[in-house]
């Protein structure tokens, strides 16, 4: 099969070594011929509401899973990872009296990179997980083994998880006249469950003061959701690039947007001549030790037509540096005068260990938005919006938030297969807060 581009061969990090290259074969020649899962010209529109970000006239929040897993892919996750962000883009939508782009880390955030690519335990030293698109989290031999058909499998799970989360988005489920509906569990009883609660009671009467004066708007029915991941495993997005008939340009058609990791930003890397070649719109992690000349080497060679919209800078420094190392990276990027969305990812440079657990601490991740609006409004520069690693569920991964979670309940339900999330009444608070600092601008 002749992939529609000719991929050049570059060094290419964290990728996983398949024992057996006749299944990879076999896998990538399925993945080759599988219809589009989004559509070119939805990552267009996509593009042009990230534009309106990139001026300062929009808000972006892209959340959920760190790792999604095939066993987590129900119903019940997926409509409550939704609800948590349909439920934060509400109060950030009330609060800051701006349209939020909504983005999920959804229906394909089935690869991760790893610090070690193996792991030992007990004498025993396994390949480590990369991800249910490559091999199992059960630290078992077989378990481990990457199997190229688990690249199928993703897609076959992200097709079942966007077919969903259309459903959800375009069938009622997120008309605003369920805003109330949304807050019916055990957030409601919570703080910030409460603070929602009155202004989901503001937003009805103000929709039937509307509708009692003949307004019933369409666009309040249903609400435009956008699928993104990470693109990590080349073997599963090269076979995803097609060539959009409309306008003879490639696009990855395996979700909306795309971003490019921390660990996997090198500038003459395979990850970012990937990211150089699509025409969805694309982000990119940047850690600590990224330098303001890095970053604008990056702009450039990412954003060479400067087409704002095209990219977005999605910074995770950490609580404790972002103020510091944030400042010059923003400076230099704006005086280049290409127009870029900045993201806050709160999450990643405020990992940490804590009771054997790897977990999050929740003032820390508010502190490093607080940061992120400080080096912004000192800037003159758009906050654009946050990349928070979220479930739908009542977990106790990340520590503290009103619910007070401690130390001592982080094993009661701590379920994630990779990275510590927010639960759904902390993202909900995160919420509030972040509206708050937008309104306060
Ligand atoms: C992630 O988003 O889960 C991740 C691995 O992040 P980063 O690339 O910022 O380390
Ligand atoms: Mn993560």
């Amino acid at each position: 099969m002749t992939p529609v581009i000719d991929w050049p061969v570059l060094p290419a990090g964290q990728q996983p070594r398949w024992p057996d290259a006749a299944a990879l074969d076999r896998a990538q020649a399925r993945l080759a011929t599988l219809p589009p899962l989004v559509f070119a010209g939805e990552s267009d529109i996509l593009r042009e509401q990230l534009a309106k970000v990139a001026r300062g006239q929009a808000f972006v929040l892209m959340g959920g899973d760190c790792a999604e897993t095939f066993a987590a892919n129900t119903a019940d996750s997926i409509r409550a990872r939704l609800k948590t962000l349909l439920q934060m883009a509400v109060v950030l939508t009330y609060g800051a009296g701006m349209p939020v782009v909504k983005v999920g880390r959804v229906a394909g955030q089935y690869f991760k990179p790893r610090s070690s690519p193996e792991e030992t335990r007990n004498g025993v030293t396994l390949p480590s997980y990369f991800g249910d698109g490559v091999n199992q989290l059960a630290f078992e031999a077989e378990a481990r083994r990457p199997d190229p058909q688990r690249l199928v499998e993703a897609y076959n799970a992200s097709s079942a998880a966007l077919n969903l989360v259309r459903a959800f988005t375009q069938g009622g489920y997120a008309d605003l006249r369920q805003v109330h509906a949304w807050n019916q569990d055990f957030v409601r009883d919570s703080p910030a469950g409460k603070r929602y609660d009155r202004l989901a009671g503001a937003i009805d009467r103000a929709l039937s003061f509307m509708h009692a004066c003949g307004a019933q708007p369409e666009e309040f029915r249903r609400v435009d959701f956008y699928a993104g991941h990470e693109a990590l495993a080349l073997d599963y997005e090269r076979p995803l690039v097609r060539i959009d008939s409309r306008t003879g340009e490639p696009y990855s058609v395996s979700g909306h947007f795309l971003w490019v990791g921390e660990r996997t930003r090198e500038m003459s890397g395979a990850h970012i001549d990937f990211a150089s070649r699509i025409r969805n719109p694309i982000g990119v992690k940047l850690g600590p030790t990224t330098s303001p000349e890095q970053a604008l080497e990056l702009v450039t060679r990412l954003d060479p037509d400067r087409d704002p919209g095209r990219l977005t800078l999605i910074t995770r420094m950490g609580a404790s540096h972002i103020r510091e190392v944030l400042l010059p990276i923003v400076e230099k990027v704006e005086a280049s005068g290409h127009s870029v969305v900045w993201l806050c990812d709160p999450m990643h440079g405020n990992t940490r260990e804590v009771a054997g657990h790897k977990t999050r601490l929740f003032d820390d991740i508010l502190d490093e938005v607080a940061g992120f609006f400080d080096v912004h409004r000192a800037v003159g520069s758009h906050p654009g919006g946050i990349h928070i690693e979220l479930t739908g569920d009542d977990v106790t991964e990340c520590l503290g938030g009103t619910g007070g979670i401690e130390e001592a309940h982080l094993s009661d339900r701590y379920e994630t297969a990779c990275d510590p999330r927010l639960n759904r009444e902390q993202s909900l608070e995160l919420a509030f807060s972040v509206a708050e600092m937008l309104g306060d601008r």
